[in-house]
């Protein structure tokens, strides 16, 4: 038999077609409360989408951990054998909720595990690094992203005035406009923590750790022009590619691997290992196999599951830990807020954000509190310490201390910092037809900035190797139909970026 269908209180609703009126032809009564709620429901059907990350995909799924890391970590998540229930969702970092999905951007690659400790998020991306490593330059860089405030349209002059003046950006721009900077769709593309974490075992030592998410399905790329057909024809490719393999039984797998960096490696390394525009070099620190995550079970609601899916570096569990990376450190407090200001206070009592273990503490009141109460397990328990039996702290659940040392103040983030030997090294990785597309794709990004913004970049890629620059030059002069411009002395890193 077919449900009744009631009122959001739960009453049988008499009628869901005819408004109550007065006469035939109206007008309409105010007491067809109903009516109201219907009405007052719909506009209310939408939360503020993510400044960030809006567009997203996502999926169910399971991490297997395969390989025994137990000495670098207590982490029952990361313990040989170890089978936890996760969620991932994908996404563009600058369009919005309706963007297109074959847009070339950067992807978030957002993982929650729902561990027995709680859950874990992995907040990282398709790329190992990102555009800028001090989070006072996080608004300004996300600023250049977004709408012009003036024309509302995304702003290239925006995008590579920002770019040229902060040449840490090099190496995530150089990546972005490679051939991994539009995926065919999420289950093409690798994904990587990004950060810099810890680890830390039983016995309190602390390990560096990178996480890198392979995928077992193969690189695969657009060209512009391929996305451009794309786009054409349909804006949310992703959603039909990932959802559509999901719903066919042609469940997507990534192999999971970390490096690992002994806690005292951190003062010899020549780069800065909490460096977020920075990788390991493999050679350094060798990925090692760790297990495999697969995702298998599409979401049977996409707002109550995805959308309302909170993923926050600030998640972590016992037996991982943050990393001085001062980019983490700002996420950290960043990515929970906003959550907090989407989905409301209490945005983990939300089925997708509830950890799948016993949930126990003294934060009370406030929006979302579907709980239906604090969590402390007795009536009178409701702050601590208390004497009515309720939560108390687990020290065993305490990492170790962070050995730091330095005076507390504004180091300049640029002292002592290569922004072009690891570009140089990645630009090495490709083979001409790479390198071209490079040129080109950099080219067509540039169309109708300023030419002294295009030139200071230019002096970038020139240090980064003489071939890059001068290859974007020919592919500018080449579209533009100009001879190409005859290069400048570069300027030092300090006046390119002052
Ligand atoms: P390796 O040769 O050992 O590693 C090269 C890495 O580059 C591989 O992981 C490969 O990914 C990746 N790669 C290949 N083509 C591209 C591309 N178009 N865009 C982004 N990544 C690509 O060298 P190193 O470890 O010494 O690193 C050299 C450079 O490679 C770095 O400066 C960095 O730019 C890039 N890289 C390094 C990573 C690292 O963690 N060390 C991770 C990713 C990139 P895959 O295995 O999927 O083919």
């Amino acid at each position: 038999m077919t449900d009744r269908l009631t009122t959001s209180a739960g009453a049988p609703v008499p009628d869901n077609q005819n408004t109550q009126t007065a006469g035939s032809r109206g007008p309409v009564l105010l007491q067809d409360y109903q009516l109201i709620e219907k009405l007052a429901h719909q506009n209310r059907e939408r939360i503020p989408e993510r400044v960030v990350h809006a567009k997203g995909w996502g999926a169910h799924g399971v991490l297997k951990i395969t390989g025994d890391i137990s000495k670098y970590t207590k982490a029952k998540v990361l313990q040989p054998g170890a089978e936890t229930p996760m969620l991932a969702r994908f996404s563009t970092v600058a369009g919005e909720m309706g963007a297109a999905d074959a847009e070339r951007d950067v992807r978030g690659f957002a993982l929650k595990f729902y561990t027995p400790d709680g859950n874990w998020d992995l907040v990282g991306n398709n790329t190992p690094v990102f555009f800028v490593r001090d989070p006072y330059k996080f608004p300004d860089f996300i600023h250049t992203q977004k709408r012009h405030p003036k024309t509302n349209m995304r702003s290239p002059t925006a995008m590579w005035d920002f770019w040229s003046l902060s040449p840490e950006s090099l190496h995530q721009v150089t990546i972005l406009m490679s051939d991994r900077g539009i995926p065919v769709d999420p289950t093409r593309m690798n994904g990587y923590g990004s950060h810099t974490f810890s680890l830390w075992n039983d016995a309190g030592e602390r390990y560096w750790v990178k996480f890198h998410f392979k995928t077992e399905q193969g690189h695969k790329h657009y060209t512009n022009e391929e996305a451009d057909q794309v786009i054409g024809k349909t804006r949310e490719s992703y959603q039909e590619a990932l959802f559509g393999k999901i719903d066919r039984g042609e469940f997507p797998r990534w192999k999971v691997q970390i490096q690992i960096m002994p806690e005292l490696d951190a003062e010899k390394t020549s780069y800065n290992p909490f460096d977020l525009t920075k990788v390991w070099p493999h050679g350094e620190y060798p990925p090692i196999d760790i297990g495999v995550m697969e995702l298998n079970r599409n979401p049977e609601n996409y707002f109550a599951e995805i959308e309302n899916a909170a993923f926050s570096p600030s998640n972590i569990v016992p037996g991982i830990g943050y990393s001085p990376d001062k980019m983490l450190q700002a996420r950290v407090f960043s990515y929970a807020d906003a959550h907090r200001h989407r989905l409301g206070t209490h945005y983990e009592t939300i089925p997708v954000n509830q950890p799948k273990c016993p949930v126990a503490h003294y934060h009370r009141d406030g929006q979302m509190n579907v709980y239906g109460g604090i969590k402390t397990g007795h009536p009178d328990a409701y702050y601590e310490p208390n004497s009515f039996n309720g939560p108390v702290e687990d020290k065993s659940a305490e990492e170790p201390p962070l050995k730091i040392s330095g005076d507390a103040a504004r180091y300049n983030h640029r002292d002592g910092n290569d922004d072009y030997g690891q570009v140089t090294a990645l630009f090495n990785l490709f083979d001409d037809g790479q390198k071209n597309r490079l040129f080109a794709n950099i080219a067509a990004a540039m169309s109708g900035i300023p030419e002294e913004i295009a030139e200071r970049q230019l002096v970038h890629f020139e240090r980064v190797h003489p071939a890059y620059a001068a290859g974007v030059r020919t592919a500018r002069a080449t579209l533009t139909g100009r001879e190409p411009a005859i290069s400048v002395t570069p300027a030092t890193p300090q006046q390119a970026a002052e």
